[in-house]
């Protein structure tokens, strides 16, 4: 096959995307597409196509990640993002960021202006301080409305600490607020990249970081394998190290679309008793692509030389969740 380069895939994040906000979603990940995309038809890098796509969706009150993010148990909000060059193995991360307003540029600049990978709360604020980046209260109606709803739910069903949450949310799945973003692409130069951001799981306790910042479990790129982002419940993303082992499946020659399905059935046959959804994206630097989730949805779209606008998507290729999930 003859390499598809430019190439974009990007998520809006996976689980219940319920009705109301189904339309902006679709719209959401096709301007955020359309923008990265015409950064690699230009000539640009991957990196930049995957950050300014990951800031734009940032920017879109719909998506858990910048304003709109969920909020903790205390209702606080605390974002964390990252970014990955698959050239160099660069990578930047961010973590307990309370009001920055595009945290995979503080990702980047972490990357870029540090000689560390990972920067989280007081120190990553003072970083973005240093480097004069927008502040901005993320917290939305929306998501206000959500944490009431999911906090109501909790108390009517006596529960009194958060380790009982995965079982309220096996039941109600439909409250559980994922919608993470994550962009991947390949550049002419068949350079791949990965960003991922999110506000984290809603109800989260403060403090906990996800998959979405940690380089190998929600983000990761390699121009020798491919890239991957991961959208679901991060603790399981982390356990099984997801994106670098769907990269290294792709190094092992699997295409994408295997990778990702693999990942995610890897998923479904090891991770049991808890609350289970993940989606997964993955490009390789032939700029084949794939997606794979076992939630009822996952937002996603892809642009590549041979697609006039975005195709968006609810759903890819969707492996059945195990019964005790
Ligand atoms: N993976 C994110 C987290 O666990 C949530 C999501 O994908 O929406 O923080």
């Amino acid at each position: 096959m003859k390499p598809q380069r430019p190439t974009l895939v990007i998520h809006g994040g996976a689980g219940e995307w319920r009705l109301e906000r189904r339309e902006k979603g679709i719209a959401g990940v096709n301007r955020a597409a359309k923008l990265g995309f015409n950064i690699l038809k230009g000539g640009g890098n991957a990196l930049d196509a995957v950050e300014s796509a990951v800031m734009s969706m940032e920017d879109n009150e719909v998506f858990n990640a910048g304003i709109g993010s969920s909020l903790t148990f205390t209702r606080s909000v605390e974002m964390e993002a990252s970014i990955m060059d698959g050239k160099t193995l660069s990578a930047g991360a961010v973590g307990l960021i309370a009001d920055v307003k595009n945290p995979v540029h503080l990702a980047r600049i972490v990357m870029e202006n540090t000689d560390h990978v990972f920067i989280v709360g007081r120190g990553a604020a003072k970083l973005a301080a240093a480097f004069n980046l927008k502040r901005q209260d993320p917290h939305t109606d929306l998501r206000e409305k959500y944490w009431r709803e999911l906090k109501e739910k909790i108390e009517r069903s006596e529960l009194s600490y958060l380790q009982k949450l995965s079982k309220l949310l096996r039941t109600n799945q439909n409250l559980l607020s994922l919608d993470t973003v994550g962009g991947i692409a390949v550049d002419k130069k068949g350079n791949v990249a990965a960003a991922t951001s999110t506000g984290g799981l809603s109800l989260k306790i403060p403090g906990r970081i996800g998959d979405s910042p940690l380089i190998g479990c929600g983000n990761y790129a390699d121009n020798e394998a491919g890239a991957c982002s991961a959208t679901g419940i991060g603790e399981i993303a982390i356990r099984l190290v997801l994106a670098k082992s769907a990269c290294d499946q792709m190094r092992r020659g699997h295409t994408p679309q295997e990778a990702a399905a693999n990942s995610i059935k890897e998923v479904n046959r090891r991770i049991k008793n808890t609350a289970n959804q993940m989606g997964l994206i993955a490009i390789d630097p032939r700029g084949r692509i794939g997606a794979a989730h076992n939630s009822p949805h996952m937002c996603w779209a892809y642009m590549t030389p041979t697609t006039s606008s975005p195709k968006t998507f609810f759903k890819a290729e969707t492996l059945k969740r195990p019964p005790s999930s």
